[in-house]
């Protein structure tokens, strides 16, 4: 049976989101011998096998062999749709996606491009991290990136140590192709003369010889200790070189990580919003409410309950401008919307944040999931927000920390006006193309 493609949840990158899941305890010993479950859509069995013999043999590397935890049970979902792009993501949390346009992407390395094998390590390795941390938001995505890059080049290797080139339909030496050796090249090969390396090229270095340094195990060891303190993702890095300070005994390490990826700043992508160009706020609508109030909002399209999306790992915001410049207080925030996911995760917070036009928050407001709207989308006022003064322009943004079993699939309207952002207050805001949230805000004059 054909299952439509997965076009509702998205992820940010290819990696993203937290949540905290029980480690390998009961649920674990109950599937002792299984700790994947294959959702094929038209992947040929062979391949389909071959997947979920490597899911499972990564998953005991990561676990038994570098001492990481991974939740019990990894869900990968295989489809292969002649429309899609290739692609292989996760959410973070215990769910991998694997969608291909044809079979000959499957094929070996060297001859379809794609590392597979790698592939499904790598995403591993972001679930290893992600799924424990605090919160995802504040680390740099390319230390996030070149963690899971560390991780899948060397449990590649451990998978063909294991399970040889037979491990594929077509045997290959994905071990030469797609492990550690790979990461030894790229770092010889920029001992020539180079340009600029990338951030991810810095900090694959960095890891690498990181890990070169303290030997795997207590490289590993740090990182469980790190992670064990449930970080959030800008705690994260600085809190795993402690850890590894210790385990190694070294007072001071060599600064591998520049300090510009052991401390993300806030930036605006690809700039901060032009509040003074009368195009920014053309389409902003003002609608009379009661007592003075006034609802602004920026729909020239009724909503579609059916265009909606949840992005993980990110939060959503809007742009908006007072209708005048005297004294305002914002009294209500709106989302159309819905929530999707199990009751189970009812107590798991929702940020709300209401910042000014340079991105500093001004109110910070919390709630659980059990209190937003299930069922059809439908607009959604924020319960028991405060009162807070803005200024003449402000940001409104909320976080979910969607997964792909938790979230809240929001509106969208296709007609952009470019106000609406993805991000977070302390990673920085980065303009959604192609997209307009469905966010309104009611805003009153400010009593004396
Ligand atoms: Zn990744």
């Amino acid at each position: 049976m054909r299952r439509k493609p997965i076009t509702a949840w998205v992820a940010a990158t290819a990696a993203v989101v937290a949540l905290f899941c029980p480690g390998p305890g009961a649920l674990a010993q109950e599937r002792a011998d299984n700790h994947v479950a294959i959702v094929n859509d038209g992947i040929a069995e062979d391949h389909a096998a071959a997947i979920e013999t490597l899911v499972e043999t990564a998953w005991r590397i990561y676990v038994e062999d570098l001492g990481l935890k991974l939740p019990p049970l990894i869900t990968v979902h295989l489809a292969l749709d002649p429309a899609a792009q290739t692609r292989l993501y996760t959410d973070g949390q215990a769910d991998v996606f694997l969608q291909v346009p044809s079979m000959e992407k499957l094929a070996p390395s060297s001859k379809s491009g794609v590392f597979h094998i790698y592939g499904f390590c790598h995403e591993l390795g972001h679930i290893a991290m992600y799924h424990r941390l605090k919160t995802v938001t504040g680390i740099h995505p390319d230390v996030a990136e070149a963690w899971a890059h560390l991780c899948g080049s060397i449990v590649c290797d451990e998978v063909f140590a294991k399970k040889g080139p037979k491990l594929w339909p077509e045997p290959f030496d994905y071990g030469k192709a797609e492990g550690t050796a790979r990461i030894r090249r790229a770092i010889d090969k920029r001992r020539g003369p180079r340009s600029e390396p990338s951030d991810f090229d810095v900090a694959v270095k960095a890891f690498w010889e990181l890990h070169l340094l303290a030997k795997r195990k207590p490289f590993f060891a740090a990182a469980d200790a790190c992670l064990e303190s449930r970080p959030t993702g800008a705690e994260f890095l600085p809190r795993f070189l402690e850890e590894v300070r210790k385990t190694t005994r070294k007072q001071r390490l060599p600064g591998f990580f520049p300090e510009r990826l052991l401390q993300r700043r806030f930036s605006f992508d690809p700039g901060p919003p032009d509040l003074g160009a009368a195009a920014t706020f053309r389409d902003l609508k003002v609608d009379e409410a009661k007592n003075q109030a006034q609802v602004l909002h920026y729909g020239s399209e009724p909503p579609d309950s059916e265009v909606r999306r949840s992005i993980g790992g990110t939060g959503y915001f809007q742009l908006f401008r007072t209708p005048t410049d005297g004294k305002t207080r914002l009294t209500r925030i709106e989302l159309f919307g819905c929530r999707y996911g199990r009751s189970s995760d009812d107590d798991q917070e929702v940020d709300v944040w209401v910042c000014d036009a340079e991105g500093k928050v001004l109110a910070e407001h919390r709630l659980k999931y059990r209190q937003l709207n299930r069922g059809e989308s439908a607009w959604f006022a924020i319960p028991d927000l405060k009162a807070v003064e803005v200024p003449r322009h402000f940001f409104v943004g909320v976080f979910f920390d969607a997964t792909a079993s938790k979230g809240y699939f929001l509106g969208y309207q296709t007609q952009v006006h470019g106000h609406s952002y993805t991000g977070t207050p302390t990673t920085g805001l980065a303009l959604l193309k192609g997209q307009d949230w469905r966010m309104r805000v009611t805003v009153e004059p400010a009593r004396k």
